[in-house]
């Protein structure tokens, strides 16, 4: 007797097959007619393991229009309010933001999320909350924290001690900000500084790396540089890396094969950074996004990160990840029909290397957690964004939603209308 059987889903690679769980673990997958307590028909539905988020910030979510709104919508703007809000935000506001931002992305089958928790403040009341979040989400949402020194690593007196206290306190990966230190040298000193940090305590790294269009911030090839030197491999992530999209041709044929040597992963965040980037262009107005393809033709795990769901920084966002996907597809203009069902994996397979998770995917003895989409196909899915019909987490059933159909009263049309297609079926 099974505790739970997915019936008839199509998997994300597209072959059809029955998942039975029992306890938090995947029992089975393939043709199975074992008696379930629990049986979900899953006929035509397509069946994913749950969306991943390698990048975010909840400390911040969740806060528009505290302490006002960002009015020149800049990076810069946005880091300025960000200052004000956390100085007077508490523990309990933040706590109560962040665990609401968690119930939706619970809804919308989103089981793992990296945040990255700023350590400016000599209080920590950040950390102390994420800590606390974390805890109470932990029997559903997979949830890392990143020690983020937001003002930079020596640009505040405190700010690498806090790095520092922030590990101490529990936080689970090594953050950084080497574009915003006091100068480049700086810069690439932080970064050497955080590489050994990491590779000491046996920790993951994370870099908001080169966020700027700026072509000449080059720190992601000292980041490479030191992931080689530290052995740290997919242990280490690049955020951002959005100097890229400007460098010079001929220096990016280096850079790629050094970043893909360290084995080390990306992380564009499109939808922020379609909008952050470029404020200081007139026309031609550039994009502001990594060099997705390149990467990945080189072997670079790459992933989409969200960053930012209603903050200083973002004024939308949903917590749906094929939100992130097809800002993701339109911007890399990944069109091509392999592209498109890629952009679909890097918010799940992708994402989930990025983040080193253990027990993920849809075969035998992985982790029971997966979603229901009404889509026939991952590519269907990133078109239409479409309801999560059912979210299993470690073998329960944490949301579920009808499917809701539009209905037609068109003369000689169909009485009902859901927006599926035989091309991607
Ligand atoms: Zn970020």
């Amino acid at each position: 007797m099974f505790d739970l059987l997915i019936k008839g889903g199509t998997l994300p690679g597209g072959t059809t097959a029955d998942i039975a769980i029992t306890g938090d673990r995947i029992a089975e997958v393939g043709r199975i007619d074992g008696p379930a307590r629990r049986v979900i028909d899953a006929t035509g539905d397509l069946v994913s393991p749950p969306f991943v988020d390698p990048h975010f910030h909840m400390d911040a979510t969740l806060s528009y229009g505290l302490p006002r709104v960002n009015a020149s919508g800049t990076l810069l703007e946005g880091i300025g309010l960000w200052g004000e809000l956390r100085a007077i935000a508490t523990v309990d506001d933040m706590v109560a933001r962040a665990v609401t931002y968690c119930d939706w992305a619970a809804s919308m089958g989103l089981l793992a999320i990296r945040t990255h928790v700023d350590t400016t403040p000599d209080h920590l009341r950040g950390v102390e909350a994420m800590l606390e979040v974390k805890r109470i989400v932990a029997p559903y949402i997979d949830l890392q924290l990143v020690a983020f020194p937001q003002d930079g690593l020596y640009r505040t007196a405190t700010g690498r001690q806090n790095v520092l206290r922030a590990l101490d306190m529990g936080v689970d990966v090594v953050g950084g900000i080497p574009h915003f230190e006091r100068t480049m040298d700086e810069g690439a000193e932080s970064l050497r500084d955080l590489g050994r940090i990491a590779a000491e305590r046996g920790l993951m790294w994370d870099v908001h790396c080169d966020e700027t269009d700026d072509p000449l911030s080059r720190h992601v090839e000292t980041m490479a540089r030191e992931v080689t030197r530290h052995g740290l491999g997919p242990r280490a992530a690049g955020s951002h890396l959005t100097s890229m999209h400007s460098m010079d041709n001929y220096y990016v044929s280096k850079l790629i094969p050094l970043i893909a040597e360290s084995g080390m992963t990306a992380i564009p965040n499109p939808l922020i950074n379609i909008t952050l980037q470029g404020r200081h262009d007139s026309y031609p107005r550039r994009r502001g996004l990594t060099r997705v393809k390149e990467l990945q033709a080189a072997g670079v795990t790459v992933g989409w990160g969200q960053d930012c769901v209603l903050d200083p920084w973002y004024s939308l966002g949903t917590a749906d990840m094929l939100d992130v996907a097809f800002m993701g597809l339109h911007v890399a203009q990944m069109t091509h029909p392999e592209e498109m069902a890629r952009c679909f994996r890097m918010v799940t397979e992708d994402n989930a290397r990025i983040m080193n998770l253990a027990g993920y995917g849809l075969h035998k003895g992985a982790q029971a957690s997966l979603v229901i989409l009404d889509a026939g196909t991952p590519t269907e899915a990133v078109r239409l964004r479409p309801d999560r019909l059912a979210v299993i987490s470690r073998g329960r059933v944490i949301s579920e939603k009808q499917r809701n159909d539009s209905r037609l009263t068109l003369p000689g049309r169909p009485a009902t209308v859901r927006r599926r297609h035989p091309s991607q079926a």
